[in-house]
């Protein structure tokens, strides 16, 4: 089952940021659907 959530994440494309279209970085310590530039000012 694991195994399975790993493949299912993998197969998920990159989150973009909505403001900017970037990449999200998944270090980043925001969960919404804008980057850290545009949403932790
Ligand atoms: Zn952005």
């Amino acid at each position: 089952m694991l195994e399975n959530v790993v493949e299912f994440f993998k197969n998920l494309p990159a989150k973009v940021c909505t403001e900017c279209g970037e990449k999200i970085d998944e270090q980043s310590e925001c969960y919404h659907n804008t980057c850290e530039k545009c949403n932790c000012i």
